[in-house]
């Protein structure tokens, strides 16, 4: 295995940015037939968003069984070097011949880490956990997630220079905490690049109607999928924020910023299937729960639509046709109250439930932070392959099937761009 600590910055030949599924893929489909591949992560491990989900539709299972089978093919393969907590700052020159500038920010932990955890039970500073969007707190000496790759802990920035690091690195017995580590800036040439740096959820709290932060048992569909998580911030135990009850009437509100002209003019494709996924969550955990979904359109594209038929034959979840006008809180019970105008009848109604599920949107990450060189987007922000390639949910809105075809098409054009050069 070639790792960041191990692998001087040398002249490569296809560079990808972003380390999920659709990064992944389409290193190892060009490492394993003989290319060389970097991947430029930001965050502290690989794998992206899909490690924060609980199943994967249609199947199911845990996404934690693809995602080790991925990080064991990346360890085999030579032709991978990966460097994490890492961002491209410039791109210049141009096809077949890149020089492209990275920023390698401090980990202050080595490759001597064990992931005893010694340095987390010595740590007295606690911050918001991100993994799970902030709904519960970790030590600054933490592991990503269990699943993390690679299997090493980080120090949080913020307790470096005070006596809480200094007590991390005298707990850890190998010798695996360097508290003088520093960001590195070095150059690497590539002869192609794809860009794969997914998507951010759309900022749930720019639709003031769905009073997301305002309304305590409102929630989003990735905060869900931590929720329902077993290594999520209740181990799996879906219970609403406010008061930790169990959630027995859930309703899920979809299209949320999403074919929505003040927002993401586009269909983000996922999230009727996450929200018809996530009712078999609530459906398992609690047989006396009930489920209802508001939608415009449910959209279920291809053998997805068995799925729909599945879901739509338990007698206790509801469809409802009709936008979602207003949601408030009942000030005594903290129920949410709902209000939607049921398109098949005409009338305005009004439901209560325990916890409210806002299906938001994908966002593509470019559309906060920009290729650093020369990409072009569509007006909603996605980038448009030229002469840097995209895949994933950077290119267009995806599910894991699709960002592996995307991520396998981009392979294919990036060896295409070395070869003829
Ligand atoms: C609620 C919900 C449930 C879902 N459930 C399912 C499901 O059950 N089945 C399914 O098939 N799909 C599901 N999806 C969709 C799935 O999450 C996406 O298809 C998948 O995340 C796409 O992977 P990606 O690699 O394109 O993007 P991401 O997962 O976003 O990965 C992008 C990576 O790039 C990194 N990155 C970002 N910016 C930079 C940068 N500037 N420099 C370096 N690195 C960067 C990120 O840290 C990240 O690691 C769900 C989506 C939602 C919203
Ligand atoms: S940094 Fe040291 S103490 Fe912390 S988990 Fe790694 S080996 Fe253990
Ligand atoms: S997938 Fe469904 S919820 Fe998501 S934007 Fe499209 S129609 Fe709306």
């Amino acid at each position: 295995m070639a790792d960041e600590t191990t692998v001087a910055p040398v002249s490569g030949t296809i560079l990808v940015v972003g380390g999920g599924i659709s990064g992944i893929t389409t290193a190892l489909e060009a490492a394993e037939v003989g290319y060389e591949v970097f991947i430029v992560e930001k965050t502290p491990s690989l794998g992206g968003r899909v490690a924060q989900l609980n199943k994967y539709f249609p199947k199911l299972c845990p996404p934690t069984c693809g995602l080790e089978i991925n990080f064991q093919r990346i360890k085999k393969n030579n032709k991978i070097k990966w460097f994490t907590l890492t961002e491209v700052e410039k791109i210049s020159g141009g096809l077949g011949n890149y020089d492209v500038a990275l920023k390698q920010n401090p980990r202050y932990v080595n490759n001597n880490c064990t992931c005893c955890g010694k340095c987390a039970e010595a740590c007295d500073v606690e911050i918001p956990n991100v993994f799970n969007f902030g709904m519960d707190k970790r030590k600054a000496a933490y592991l990503p997630h269990e699943m993390s790759f690679p299997q090493r802990y980080v120090l949080d920035p913020s307790i470096i220079g005070t006596k809480t690091a200094q007590k991390c690195r005298e707990a850890c017995p190998y010798d695996a905490i360097d508290l003088d580590d520093k960001a590195k800036t070095f150059t690497i040439k590539v002869a192609s690049i794809v860009w794969a740096t997914g998507w951010n959820p759309y900022d749930a709290t720019k639709m003031d109607n769905l009073s997301f932060g305002k309304v305590q048992n409102v929630i989003t569909n990735m905060m869900m999928e931590r929720l329902a998580a077993p290594n999520g911030p209740t181990h799996g135990k879906i219970v609403r924020p406010s008061d930790g009850k169990v959630v027995n009437s859930i309703a899920f509100v979809q299209c949320a910023g999403s074919r929505d002209e003040n927002h993401l003019t586009f269909c983000s494709y996922i999230c009727c299937m996450a929200s018809l996924k996530q009712t078999t969550y609530i459906r398992e955990a609690n047989p006396e729960s009930r489920a209802t979904i508001y939608y415009i359109d449910l959209r279920t594209p291809g053998r997805y639509e068995k799925f729909y038929n599945k879901v739509k034959a338990d007698g206790n979840v509801s469809f409802v046709k009709g936008k979602v006008a207003k949601i408030e809180e009942d000030p005594a019970t903290k129920d949410v109250i709902v209000t939607a105008e049921d398109t098949l009848s005409g009338k305005k109604i009004h439901g209560r439930f325990d916890m409210v599920v806002l299906a938001t949107g994908m966002e593509p990450s470019t559309a906060r932070e920009k290729v650093p060189g020369n990409a072009k987007y569509d007006e909603n922000n996605f980038v448009v392959p030229g002469e840097i390639l995209a895949t994933g949910c950077v290119k267009k809105p995806s599910d894991v099937m699709l960002s592996g075809e995307t991520a396998t098409a981009a392979a294919l054009k990036a060896i295409q761009m070395l070869v003829r050069r």
